[in-house]
């Protein structure tokens, strides 16, 4: 492996690892060298993939963590730190989908979707910041959506709540540059994970899905966490601010 895609030596923290993107993410960087911690709600979830990580002869940490609640954040990124000395990646994985019509939105529904999925990785930037700054040196990736870029009917909470993410992203990105810490977004197109399945589930529906990819077919979980290994990396020691869309050219028309 080149030395500059190495992470040997380096800590993450990523939310919502228990399964789908967050666990092939958190595979991948324990793969490439990394310790991992990884939380979620479903510790069962959990502790199978700290087990797995555990198996790749790397240290890992398994957390039972709501990230709305910004005390329980708090308290993942002070354990993490106690446990494996120190914070150089976070990865914010945690998220949850909705799709309704304005009118038949209600406040649960819209303020559960924005809390997840905005207001959580906000409160974990802010916890994992303070180490990272005095570190001078740290890695945040937070994981968006093409959504995030693309309206789509009955997205208005899903999809603001990615747009905005895509802005705290650029926000903080300018914010953290004089420390050298890094902010980027990758934003998934299709992937098959407990998200989506249903939407995924007769040769119909998947070939409606693959028709509105230019490359016509979806891909493997693991190559959201090579590009994940490439912005904890030494060799993304530049780039920051940049929401990275990996979607099959589904936003190549647009954007
Ligand atoms: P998933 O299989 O449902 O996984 C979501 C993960 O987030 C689970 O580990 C879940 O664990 C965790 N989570 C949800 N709410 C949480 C909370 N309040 N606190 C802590 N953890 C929480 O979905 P996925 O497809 O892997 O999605 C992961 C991320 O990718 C999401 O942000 C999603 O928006 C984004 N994304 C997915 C796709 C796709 O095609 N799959 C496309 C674009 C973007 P618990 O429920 O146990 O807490």
């Amino acid at each position: 492996m080149l030395k500059e895609f190495s992470l040997k030596g380096s800590t993450a923290l990523v939310t919502g690892g228990g399964r789908g993107i967050g666990r092939a993410i958190a595979l991948t960087l324990a793969e490439a060298g990394a310790d991992v911690a990884i939380a979620a709600r479903t510790i069962s979830q959990v502790e199978e993939v700290a087990s797995e990580i555990l198996a790749l002869d790397r240290r890992s940490l398994a957390l039972k963590v709501d990230v709305t609640n910004s005390s329980n954040v708090d308290k993942m990124v002070s354990h993490t730190t106690n446990k494996l000395g120190k914070i150089d990646i976070l990865v914010n994985v945690a998220g949850i989908s909705g799709s309704a019509s304005l009118d038949s939105f209600t406040d649960d529904s819209w303020n559960n979707i924005i809390e997840t999925n905005l207001t959580g990785p906000f409160y974990c930037c802010r916890a994992v910041a303070q180490q990272m700054l005095k570190q001078r040196s740290g890695r945040i990736i937070n994981v968006s959506s093409t959504s995030g870029a693309k309206a789509t009917a009955g997205g208005s909470a899903y999809n603001a709540s990615k747009a905005g993410l895509n802005m705290l992203t650029k926000v903080l990105a300018t914010e953290f540059a004089p420390y050298n810490v890094c902010v980027n977004g990758i934003g998934p197109g299709w992937f098959e994970t407990d998200m989506t399945k249903s939407s995924l589930k007769t040769s119909e529906q998947r070939s409606q899905v693959e028709s509105i990819i230019p490359m016509g077919r979806l891909t493997d979980l693991r190559d959201l966490g090579l590009l994940a290994v490439y912005l904890g990396s030494p060799a993304s020691s530049w780039m920051t601010g940049q929401v990275i869309y990996l979607d099959g050219g589904e936003t190549a028309a647009f954007l």
